[in-house]
């Protein structure tokens, strides 16, 4: 039984150990006036223009291997 547990702490541990590897190494996003996902011009320094665009551009992050990149570059 403690083998599960087991390889279940050394499989949580390997998963935290590369994402802190990956935010280390992640560029911040700056505010630039216009939306990281979709690109739609904001007149206040946001990062995104509405929560759904944020939330979509988290959930392509692990696909695209880097933060910081636009979906469209
Ligand atoms: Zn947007």
């Amino acid at each position: 039984m403690s083998d599960y547990a087991d390889n279940a702490d050394s499989r949580i541990y390997r998963t935290i150990a590369a994402d802190l590897a990956a935010a280390r190494c992640a560029r911040p996003l700056l505010a630039d006036f216009h939306c990281h996902f979709c690109d739609e011009p904001i007149g206040i320094e946001l990062l995104f223009c509405d929560s759904d665009c944020r939330d979509d551009f988290n959930a392509i992050l692990p696909l695209r291997g880097a933060r910081g990149s636009s979906p469209s570059s």
